[in-house]
């Protein structure tokens, strides 16, 4: 299989190939959220928000008609809750090949992931699996007690980790699954380098 991975084919250079990459997709947004069915119109409802973004956009093909592009601004990163610290490796390999300049972290109305509290499912999990999950997370990113809180953390959790350049922008929004609306809670903010 090893024609279709890149860094095996003859005379591969990282850094052609990463510059290739760039121009393949204009990368703007990463949107985090919930991989529940009922929040799945977040992008297509973002891209109409912020009507310079486009999502799910075109499939560039080449002459032979092989995909090798795309005209998407935006790219999805689907967890449970939405969870900021699920999605750090996303943000590093977008960024990376293709440049990011905002990261939304959106909760939604109703999550599952607000219908139990950390120490319930630590307990289930014990109980029925007979495993111990209580250092595996940290429970502040399992549950969703109140939104405005886990927002916060998770704006926070992106904002101070080196896997989000600085120059990133990260808002934080909450969307109601009923009304297919965004609430902006939090505007961006972008860190000032200490050095
Ligand atoms: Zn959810």
């Amino acid at each position: 299989m090893d024609r279709f991975v890149y860094s095996r084919q003859p005379g591969y250079d990282e850094a052609a190939t990463r510059a290739a990459f760039a121009g393949a997709v204009p990368l703007k947004t990463i949107v985090i959220y919930c991989y529940d069915p009922r929040a799945a119109a977040i992008p297509v409802e973002l891209a109409k928000l912020w009507v310079d973004e486009t999502y799910p956009g075109d499939l560039i093909l080449d002459e032979h008609g092989k995909k090798v592009g795309s005209t998407a601004t935006i790219f999805p990163v689907v967890v449970a809750g939405g969870r900021a610290t699920d999605a750090l490796r996303s943000i590093t390999i977008g960024h990376h090949l293709f440049g990011l300049q905002n990261v939304v972290v959106v909760h939604h109305t109703n999550c599952g992931t607000s219908s139990f509290t950390p120490q319930g499912l630590l307990d289930a999990y014990r109980a029925e699996q007979g495993s111990d999950l209580s250092d595996t997370y940290g429970s502040d990113n399992l549950a969703i007690g109140h939104l405005e809180t886990s927002l916060s953390h998770d704006v926070d959790v992106l904002r101070r980790s080196p896997a989000v350049p600085a120059v990133v922008k990260i808002f934080g929004m909450v969307f109601d699954i009923d009304r297919n609306e965004f609430t902006l809670l939090i505007p961006h903010t972008t860190r000032q380098r200490e050095d």
